[in-house]
């Protein structure tokens, strides 16, 4: 059955900077090549779940401009709805600089623009009453994501949370409307307060500690080691699809994409779910960029 997704979430134009080195302070530099390229979490999970045939809606603003169009226009070409995409005249479309060394090092910084002027009236109740699954992640305002996941879970849909970046702390007024949580190794540490290791029992300590938060289920990335679900009292570490890696970059939206294109209300198939999501993810590394690189569902079905 195809799923109806809903992602609340960012819209980012990343502007790619390759330099040298960074450049001291004072300092004027050329630039050996610039780039712009679509991105944003949201953006990104969003085309990740629409490759693998899922329906995919959009919830987030934009801002009255060029990046605002080039983003709105990215998402319709990857077949994403976005009806429920608000235009705000007051702020920019949100940004992210890159800066990209030779040695293959990377700075980021971020202006959250209209990502972050989103407010609790731009959420469309329909769009997110009518679907199976909706998925948020950390680049939006903390308010608007849990007034989103509180209409979800009064009209039976489920709620996958990405804490990414992990900048607003797991309270129970959120855990209580998240019914699976996905942290990357840096953002379980931070969660968690505990020092991610790849060992089986570091991961279950720290899954313990972020389920009690009071969500009952997890999976922690671990980047080129798989993950770690944690489902209840089951425990279980997928290891990873083995690849030649090129650019992790969109590797986790790609895992939160695919998982929610296919994993069914009650989570009852979260096994196979996640398998499916780890492949995605290993193919995704295998080539460059974040949209450029996310693999369709033929892709990931011949893997
Ligand atoms: P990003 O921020 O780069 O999008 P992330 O930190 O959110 O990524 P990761 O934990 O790095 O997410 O990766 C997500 C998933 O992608 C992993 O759980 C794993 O399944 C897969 N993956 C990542 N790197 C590799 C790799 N080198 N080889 C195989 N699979 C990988």
């Amino acid at each position: 059955m195809t799923k109806n997704i809903v992602v609340l979430g960012s819209l980012n134009a990343d502007n790619i900077m390759k330099m040298p080195r960074m450049p001291l302070v004072g300092e004027t530099m050329a630039l050996t090549d610039v780039t712009t390229a679509p991105g944003g979490k949201g953006a990104n999970q969003a085309v990740a779940a629409a490759r693998q045939g899922a329906n995919v809606s959009f919830i987030g603003a934009v801002g009255n401009d060029s990046n605002g169009q080039f983003m709105r226009a990215t998402l319709l070409t990857n077949g994403v709805n976005v009806d429920a995409v608000t235009t705000n005249s007051d702020v920019p479309t949100g940004s992210a600089y890159i800066m990209l060394q030779e040695n293959g090092a990377n700075t980021i910084l971020i202006h959250g623009g209209a990502n972050q002027a989103l407010t609790i009236a731009d959420l469309d109740t329909n769009v997110i009453a009518q679907a199976d699954t909706l998925i948020a992640q950390f680049e939006v305002p903390l308010e608007v994501i849990i007034a989103a996941f509180k209409i979800a879970k009064a009209n039976n849909v489920q709620t996958i949370l990405n804490p990414a970046p992990a900048v607003y702390e797991l309270t129970p007024e959120l855990m209580h409307v998240t019914d699976i949580i996905l942290p990357n190794e840096t953002e379980a540490q931070l969660l968690s307060g505990i020092a991610v290791e790849n060992d089986e029992a570091v991961l279950n300590r720290v899954s313990n500690a972020i389920l009690a938060k009071g969500v009952a289920r997890g999976i922690i990335t671990l980047g080129a080691a798989g993950s770690f679900v944690a489902d209840g009292d089951k425990r279980w570490w997928v290891k990873p699809t083995k690849v030649d890696a090129v650019d992790t970059t969109g590797a986790g939206d790609t895992f939160i994409g695919t998982l929610a294109s296919v994993v069914d209300r009650n989570f009852n198939n979260l096994d196979s779910a996640v398998a499916r999501a780890s492949i995605a993810s290993a193919i995704a590394v295998t080539r460059a960029g974040a949209i450029p690189s996310i693999p369709t569902k033929d892709e990931v079905d011949g893997f």
